[in-house]
C-alpha cells in the first residue's frame, strides 16, 4: 500500500515524465514543416514505448472540400512477429524518442507496410452514419471502441484493419476538427487506460497545431512560386526545377527533354481583341498544357506568352510525340483560343547541353526555328 505521500510523489513524478515527452515530441515536430514528415513523427510519437505506447497508430485528415475524411499514414507492424522485432529492438537499446524515429527510418519496410497501405486507401464521408472516425470529427470528442463488445460500432474498416479494442481522438487547430488519430494494441493487447486516452489527447492538440501549420507553409510555398494569372509555376520556379531536374537527372544516369512554347503572332491578336481576350486565351491554353501533360511534367509560365515544360524521362523522340499532342490540341481547341496556334522548340538533356543556360538557349533557337519555317509547328 502507498502512503499518501508515496501516492503524490509518484504522480508527481509521472506528470514530469508526461510533459518530458510532449516537450521533445513538440521540439521534434518544430524540426520540420514538410507535412509526410510531421505525419510520421506524430504516428511515431504515438507508438513511442515512452510515455505513449500504443501497438499502432492511423492518421486521418479532413479534405473540407469533399467533406470526407482520407487516411494519410499507418504505423505499426504487421503481424506479431513484426512486432517482437522492432520491440525487442527498442527495448534492447533502451532508445529515446529522437531516435526512434531514426529507427523506425530504418524499418522502412514499415513505412511501407500493408497497414500504411490500407490507411491510405481509406475515404470516409463525414456523416453521423458513417461510423467512429467520423463520429470523433463531428463531435470533436474521443471514444474507446471494443468491437467485440457492440456490433454497431463497427465499421466497414474493422475488418481490414483487425480493429478490436481502439481509442479515437480529434486533432484540432483552433477549434476546428482538422483530422482523427486512431490507436490500438493489437499485439500486446493491453486495454486501453483513462490515462492513454488523457496522454493521447493531449498530444493530439498540439499535433493538430503543427499540421495546421505545415499545411499553411505548403499552400504559401505554392502560392508563391505560381503565377498568378495561370496558376502554373512561375519563372523564378521553374529555373529552380530545371536545376533540380539536371542534379537528379545526371545522378541517376538518366534523361530529360525541354518545350519551349510561344504563341504564335500573339501581338495581331491583342492588337484586334484586346488585353482581357488575350490574357482569357492564356489561362484557356495553360489549362490544355495542364491536360495534355503528363502528371510528372512539370508545366510554367516562362514569360509572357512564352511556357516551358520540363519532361522528366523522355528521350527526344517522346519529346516530339508529346509535343505533337500539344500543337494539335490546341488548333482542336478552337472555340475557346479563337484560331491560336502555336510553335514549340525542343531540346534534350543530356545529349544536347550540359548546363542550364545552354539547354535554355538551345531550346529558344529550336523554337526560332519553328517561327522561321512558317510557325504552327515543332522544331528540334
Ligand atoms: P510570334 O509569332 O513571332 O511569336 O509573334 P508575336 O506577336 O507572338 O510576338 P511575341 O512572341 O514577341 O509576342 C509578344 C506579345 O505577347 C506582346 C504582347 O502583346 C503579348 N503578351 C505578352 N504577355 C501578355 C500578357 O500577359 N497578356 C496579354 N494579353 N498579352 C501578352
Ligand atoms: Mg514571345
Ligand atoms: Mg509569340
Amino acid at each position: 500500500m502507498f502512503t499518501m505521500g508515496e501516492y503524490y510523489k509518484q504522480e508527481c513524478m509521472k506528470a514530469q515524465a508526461e510533459l518530458a515527452m510532449l516537450y521533445e515530441i513538440g521540439n521534434a515536430m518544430r524540426t520540420t514543416l514538410n507535412l509526410e514528415e510531421i505525419l510520421y513523427i506524430i504516428l511515431t510519437a504515438a507508438t513511442a514505448h515512452v510515455g505513449l505506447s500504443f501497438n499502432r497508430a492511423m492518421l486521418f485528415l479532413v479534405n473540407e472540400k469533399e467533406n470526407q475524411l482520407e487516411g494519410k499514414m499507418g504505423i505499426g507492424p504487421d503481424s506479431a512477429e513484426d512486432a517482437d522485432k522492432v520491440w525487442s529492438h527498442i527495448e534492447r537499446h533502451k532508445l529515446g524518442f529522437e531516435e526512434l524515429i531514426e529507427t523506425h527510418s530504418k524499418f522502412e519496410h514499415l513505412k511501407k507496410s500493408q497497414l500504411d497501405k490500407i490507411v491510405k486507401s481509406i475515404k470516409i464521408p463525414i456523416t453521423k452514419d458513417s461510423g467512429i472516425i467520423a463520429l470523433t470529427v463531428i463531435q470533436g470528442i474521443s471514444f474507446v471502441i471494443n468491437t467485440g463488445k457492440t456490433q454497431e460500432t463497427k465499421t466497414e474498416f474493422t475488418e481490414p484493419l483487425n480493429l478490436e479494442e481502439f481509442v479515437t481522438v480529434p486533432l484540432k487547430a483552433r477549434d476546428k476538427v482538422i483530422g482523427v488519430i486512431l490507436a490500438d494494441n493489437r499485439f500486446t493487447n493491453k486495454p486501453i487506460t483513462n490515462d492513454d486516452i488523457r496522454m493521447l489527447t493531449m498530444f493530439a492538440n498540439q499535433a493538430g497545431l503543427a499540421i495546421e501549420n505545415s499545411r499553411l507553409y505548403e499552400r504559401t510555398l505554392v502560392l508563391s512560386n505560381s503565377d498568378s494569372l495561370t496558376g502554373l509555376w512561375n519563372h523564378g520556379y521553374f529555373q529552380y526545377l530545371l536545376d533540380n531536374e539536371i542534379k537528379k537527372t545526371s545522378k541517376e544516369k538518366l534523361f530529360f527533354s525541354i518545350l519551349m512554347i510561344d504563341i504564335d503572332d500573339f501581338k495581331i491578336f491583342n492588337d484586334t481583341y484586346g488585353h482581357q481576350a488575350g490574357d482569357a486565351i492564356l489561362k484557356n491554353i495553360s489549362n490544355i498544357f495542364r491536360e495534355v501533360s503528363r502528371k510528372i511534367d512539370i508545366v510554367a509560365r516562362y514569360g509572357g506568352e512564352e511556357f516551358a515544360i520540363i519532361l522528366p524521362n523522355t528521350k527526344k523522340e517522346e519529346a516530339v510525340v508529346l509535343a505533337e499532342r500539344l500543337r494539335k490540341s490546341v488548333k482542336e481547341n478552337q472555340e475557346s483560343l479563337k484560331n491560336i496556334t502555336i510553335s514549340i522548340g525542343i531540346t534534350s538533356f543530356p545529349k544536347e547541353g550540359e548546363g542550364k543556360e545552354l539547354l535554355i538557349s538551345k531550346a529558344d533557337r529550336a523554337l526560332y526555328e519553328a517561327k522561321r519555317a512558317g510557325k504552327d509547328r515543332v522544331c528540334v
